[in-house]
């Protein structure tokens, strides 16, 4: 299908100067996609080459645009400066993987980006998450996330995104599978934020101070950067309180598709989830983005039985999004739901300080702590913080999480 025979979503046309492409279309209503799951059990090099040209042959092959002479974009998740097996970023083995199978078809022009929740250098974060050295190796291009141009998203204003991003004739993302604190799981949609620009990034927490708000705008944001194709890390995922403070979960699987919402439908299954219960998904599939209707996705590959009973663990997301929407601040702040520093294990670096919109972060008595008026649980200090000294814990959480767990059962 051509991107002329499909209807291009009006509200999401682009008000600067960045050209129209076919990444900036709705999704028609019957339009069939292929996911693969395939399984992969390390991040073993000639094994991932292997792997991947599977996955992306099982999915129907790389976009037709993808042609030699094409400038490429590579997007991995690169939320911090974390060496691959804390499972926080995309395994670089696999962004080589990727790049070796592009070469085959011709590509010389490949560009990886991504940018940190935090602050760190950019050489710390290309060096720890090994980037650099497969940038190195394999000489392609890394670039900041730093210039950027403003691109309306409606009912939001305009955000700032990479400036280059219309430069690239193609967009391939690359995400980790993890579990979220605020939507649950991050997969291909979410990595498409990480092309906003840095500190942008956790400021629109502010605007949209609750999981089923940040989800909204996540899904709008989407509708502007949507990748032509997706190969995902769940090779080892992330479970529990992702998608920094979890712990690796080994999977086994590489994902791969054009649809990144089919892509995450089925992905999030890892978890035992439905597309239906994460709000993103929904909301993306609503605005015309993509599909989480299984009769519109055709499954290929050897992972799907392996994912069967997978259930790996979630993160407390499931009971922050039971919360009613217009007192989830109240709510929260009276059942006393903050993150908590854990002072034995903080290195005092002031990531989380730096990073939280809402001044919430207070540093006296040579040590910092979390002023639970001002916070409005965005998480970005979980996510920002290099040694995991923060989490969510908080009195009630056990009896909410047994709440949680008998409705689920009964659904
Ligand atoms: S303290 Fe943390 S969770 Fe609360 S607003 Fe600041 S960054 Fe967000
Ligand atoms: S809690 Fe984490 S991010 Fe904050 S100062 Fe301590 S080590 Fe740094």
């Amino acid at each position: 299908m051509s991107s002329t025979d499909v209807p291009v979503c009006d509200v999401f046309r682009i008000t600067n100067k960045r050209k129209i492409t076919d990444r900036n279309v709705c999704v028609s209503k019957n339009m069939k996609t292929k996911v693969s799951a395939i399984v992969c059990e390390s991040y073993d090099p000639p094994l991932l080459e292997e792997k991947v040209k599977l996955a992306v042959e099982l999915a129907g092959g790389w976009p037709e645009k993808l042609k030699p002479g094409a400038n490429v974009l590579l997007k991995p998740n690169l939320l911090s400066a974390r060496t691959p097996e804390h499972c926080v970023t995309t395994h670089p083995e696999l962004v080589r993987a990727v790049i070796r199978e592009l070469r085959k078809k011709g590509i010389e022009k490949i560009t990886i980006a991504d940018s940190p929740a935090g602050n760190y250098s950019w050489q710390e974060l290309w060096e720890k998450t090994g980037m650099r050295k497969i940038a190195d190796e394999e000489k392609v291009q890394l670039i900041p996330v730093e210039d950027f141009v403003r691109q309306e998203v409606p009912g939001y204003g305009s955000v700032p995104i990479l400036k280059e991003f219309s430069s690239f004739d193609v967009f391939i993302s690359i995400p980790k599978l993890k579990t979220h604190l605020l939507t649950k799981v991050t997969g291909a949609v979410k990595n498409s934020y990480g092309l906003m620009v840095g500190e942008a990034k956790s400021g629109f927490h502010g605007k949209c101070p609750s999981p089923r708000k940040m989800a909204d705008f996540l899904a709008a944001v989407y509708g502007i950067i949507k990748p032509d194709f997706v190969i995902m890390d769940a090779v080892e995922s992330m479970a529990g309180d992702g998608p920094a403070a979890g712990f690796p979960f080994k999977s086994g699987i590489l994902f791969a598709g054009t649809d990144a919402v089919a892509v995450d439908s089925c992905a999030c299954a890892v978890y035992g989830y439905a597309a239906r219960e994460i709000p993103l998904l929904v909301k993306t599939e609503t605005l015309g983005f993509g599909t989480t209707a299984p009769e519109l996705i055709e499954k290929n590959g050897d992972g799907w039985e392996k994912m069967k009973n997978m259930n790996a663990k979630r993160s407390i997301s499931d009971v922050l999004h039971r919360f009613p929407e217009p007192m989830f601040h109240i709510l929260t702040l009276l059942l006393k739901c903050r993150p908590r520093i854990k002072q034995d294990k903080c290195v005092k670096c002031g990531k989380c300080f730096k990073v939280c919109s809402q001044k919430a972060i207070e540093f006296s008595s040579d040590k910092y702590s979390v002023n639970s008026g001002r916070c409005i649980l965005c998480m970005c200090c979980i996510e920002a913080c290099p040694v995991k000294a923060i989490d969510l814990r908080y009195p009630a959480q056990r009896m909410m999480s047994v709440i949680d767990f008998f409705r689920r059962k009964k659904k």
